[in-house]
């Protein structure tokens, strides 16, 4: 083990260096608990061994000082002391020390607590690497959670409480943003006529392009089967509409075959556009309703296109 001595008198700290090295541990030794304070801030010991009675900062307070730094991994703290009244002990068991030593030092009992010691350590080291791993795990899973199996992009979930926070945002601080629902025109026949499969193929690669052509502050989320929103923060219908227009050639460039699909002959999605300003008495399930009806609009009009909706909430 790392370990930080800290002992005032000279003899008893060379005769306690000198234990600790034979046992095999690597030791810095301080004069007083000041230089032991700075010895700790500066180094990564796994154990400090302190003598009680120090002159200004002494072991109990070194202890106290210890414990509150709980931003560091957690250090073995024994006391060493003189004293043998059990008042005291209790006070030093208190203050953070895990164990103690009285002097004058008994080199088998040294060993024996430093054993006991070590097992600790490893238990706490053990218990940070868990708690580390967990953490990660449930950050991986949150995410996991949040994002649709099939296409990757955000699922319902995370749409629900994205849109929720913009939605109050915008209310809140003013401006803008637009949603836009889009859907895949004929999808069914897709499949009919080309298998389950391809179609799956094809959601993806609709996916990956709706999200490629979105903005860094737009966000794409799978609505449901063949639908996908993007959600345009602030975005005004105009740049919206613009924006959609892009999206919705990008997935005909992608000439996925679809034989069901006249004149066309190629995979294309219909988009319904809707916007939410502040001051607008309008809840965000409102505004999707608003973009629904766009839509089918859309799909009424001929598909592959983009419609914007009316500003009233139906
Ligand atoms: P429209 O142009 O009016 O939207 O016609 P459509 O055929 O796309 O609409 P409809 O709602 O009748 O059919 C949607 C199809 O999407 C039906 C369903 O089989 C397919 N679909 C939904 N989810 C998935 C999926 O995860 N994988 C595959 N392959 N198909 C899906
Ligand atoms: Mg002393
Ligand atoms: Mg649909
Ligand atoms: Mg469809």
């Amino acid at each position: 083990m790392r370990i930080l001595v800290a002992e005032d008198d000279g003899i008893s700290r060379t005769l306690l260096v000198r234990s600790l090295e034979k046992l095999g541990h690597t030791v810095t030794a301080a004069e007083d608990g000041e230089v032991a304070w700075q010895r700790f801030g500066e180094g990564d010991f796994e154990a400090i061994v302190s003598d009680w009675m120090m002159p200004g900062t002494d072991g109990l307070e070194l202890c106290r000082r210890v414990r509150a730094a709980t931003d560091r991994p957690y250090t073995y703290f024994m006391l060493l002391t003189a004293l043998d009244a059990t008042s005291h002990l209790v006070s030093g068991m208190e203050a953070g020390a895990d164990d103690y030593l009285t002097k004058p030092l008994n080199r088998d009992a040294l060993s024996a607590r430093l054993i006991a010691a070590e097992r600790i350590i490893g238990l706490h080291r053990q218990l940070t690497e868990q708690n580390i791993a967990l953490a990660a795990l449930n950050s991986e899973l949150y995410n996991e959670g949040r994002m649709d199996a099939l296409t990757r992009v955000g699922n319902r979930l995370r749409m629900n409480e994205d849109l929720a926070a913009v939605h109050d945002r915008v209310n809140r601080y003013g401006h803008r943003y637009c949603v836009a629902l889009c859907d895949i025109d004929y999808f069914k026949r897709y499949n009919d006529s080309c298998g389950h499969q391809a179609g799956d193929e094809a959601l993806r690669a609709v996916a990956t392009s709706l999200a490629q052509q979105s903005r860094v502050s737009d966000a794409v989320y799978r609505y449901g089967g063949e639908e996908f929103l993007v959600v345009l923060p602030e975005q005004t219908v105009e740049t919206a509409e613009i924006a959609m227009e892009r999206m919705r050639h990008a997935i005909e460039a992608l000439q996925i075959a679809h034989p069901g699909r006249e004149p066309a002959g190629v995979v294309t999605i219909s988009c319904g556009l809707a916007e939410h300003s502040q001051g607008l008495a309008q809840t965000y399930e409102e505004l999707l309703r608003r973009a629904d009806v766009a839509l089918y609009e859309a799909k009424q009009g001929g598909r592959n296109q983009v419609v914007v909706a009316g500003a009233t909430v139906p």
